[in-house]
């Protein structure tokens, strides 16, 4: 860590300060299971230098820290106002990952911080957290963290284990954490306002040019497992009016599932896996077994979407004389953010110069678990490429200035509700 300067720099601009938080996020990169990439998983041993250098920051920066019972970092910056803003994000990561998801929101939390402590700090409290889980690698269950955090951790899901065997209760054992202490992690009942910077993942602010988006909500999501059954035959004795074709089934209702979503304003639909059978150049495929995944912000223009992209398979194959099934797997109600809390960020882009541009995450994220319990808001940073969950992730200093400033200009705004 040693080319890297953690110390606090007073006068500096925000563009500096930008490039540091950047820097930082490199920096803590190296905290790593797997040498040569980022790979941080729930309470990993990698975890507990993350926390030991980001608590060295918040101290510095005045801040009192923990580490609660799931293994999400705590810093509180107190003030005369006991109510507190929480700003958070999470530090696992997904394997060979890149060097801001997740992260990014926390070091730009604790910029801020430092940013506002220069001129004038907060008359309420900030509480900045590095959620233990968000991705869901190690136990193959996602938001672990910030579940705990809105005190829904059902306790039986202790006993879960993961791929060596270990369960979530032992891991938060060997971590040095008492398993039987959670309520610890529960938000403080003096939190009015959630707040969460994130880069996009996608393509959208880059297309349209903008640095930064306020988040509207979280789309809903819903998923199935489809079969469609024909008859496996001779490729070369079938003539083609006598075949049940299921691939050919398949691949005539993937562009109706295009073509119905590309007609839909926000809607995204996406067959990402397809298996035939039996899966020989020389056999006609009698069997082909997809999935669907449907998302939008509105709950019934996703519900509507799915009555039609079943309806036209169902179609489709009956056209063909096949059968066709879907079982449900997913049914996720969308999440909106608070719109007051919306409202104060797009004014809050506004003062600070930017188009106050508003969209929704097709991604899930530690808000939509905080969301019903607490307002709460997003602010999207720009991610080059659209690339995510990949070592070439990254993020441009001049939108990490963006988004200080917004930051900024967001806490002045909050002052009035707090
Ligand atoms: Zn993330």
């Amino acid at each position: 860590m040693s080319d890297v300067n953690w110390t606090i720099t007073p006068g500096l601009d925000l563009a500096t300060r930008a490039a540091q938080a950047v820097d930082r996020c490199c920096a803590l990169g190296r905290f790593t299971e797997t040498p040569g990439t980022i790979t941080r998983t729930f309470l990993s041993q990698p975890m507990h230098d993350v926390h030991r250098v980001l608590r060295e920051w918040m101290t510095a920066l005045g801040m009192d820290s923990f580490v609660d019972s799931i293994g999400n970092l705590r810093g509180v910056l107190r003030a005369a106002n006991p109510q507190r803003l929480v700003i958070a994000s999470h530090l696992d990561t997904v394997p060979n990952a890149g060097a801001y998801d997740g992260i990014l929101g926390v070091v730009l939390a604790l910029a801020l911080i430092e940013a506002s402590l220069e001129s004038a700090p907060p008359p309420f409290g900030i509480e900045v957290i590095g959620f233990s889980e968000e991705e869901g690698v190690r136990f193959g269950l996602p938001f672990l963290g910030s579940t705990a955090f809105t005190g829904g951790f059902p306790p039986e899901l202790l006993d879960h284990p993961g791929k060596d065997g270990t369960t979530i209760g032992q891991a938060i054992r060997d971590f040095g954490l008492d398993p039987s202490k959670l309520s610890n992690a529960v938000f403080h009942p003096e939190t009015r306002a959630y707040l969460e910077f994130h880069i996009e993942q996608g393509p959208v602010l880059e297309k349209l040019d903008l640095p930064l988006a306020a988040v509207e909500g979280i789309a809903g999501q819903s998923r199935f497992h489809i079969q469609i059954t024909g008859q496996a035959n001779h490729a070369g004795t079938t003539p083609m009016d006598l075949r049940k074709d299921a691939l050919a089934a398949a691949a005539h209702w993937i562009c109706a599932v295009e073509h119905y979503a590309r007609s839909t304003t926000g809607l995204v639909a996406t067959v990402g896996r397809l298996q035939v059978k039996p899966g020989a150049g020389n056999v006609v495929p009698g069997e082909v077994e997809a999935s669907l995944d449907v998302r939008h912000l509105n709950d019934s223009i996703r519900n509507e979407a799915v009555h039609a992209l079943l309806d036209s398979a169902q179609q489709i194959a009956a056209a063909r004389g096949l059968t066709f099934d879907a079982q449900p797997l997913l049914d996720q109600p969308a999440v909106l953010c608070a719109p007051d809390l919306t409202s104060s960020l797009r004014r809050s882009l506004r003062a600070a110069g930017y188009n106050d541009h508003v969209m929704s995450s097709g991604a899930g994220h530690d808000a939509m678990i905080v969301a019903p319990h607490i307002p709460t808001t997003m602010l999207f940073l720009r991610s080059p490429g659209g690339i995510s969950h990949h070592p070439s992730e990254s993020v441009l200093v001049s939108d990490v200035a963006a988004a200080l400033e917004t930051g900024l200009c967001f806490l002045n705004d909050l002052e009035k509700d707090f």
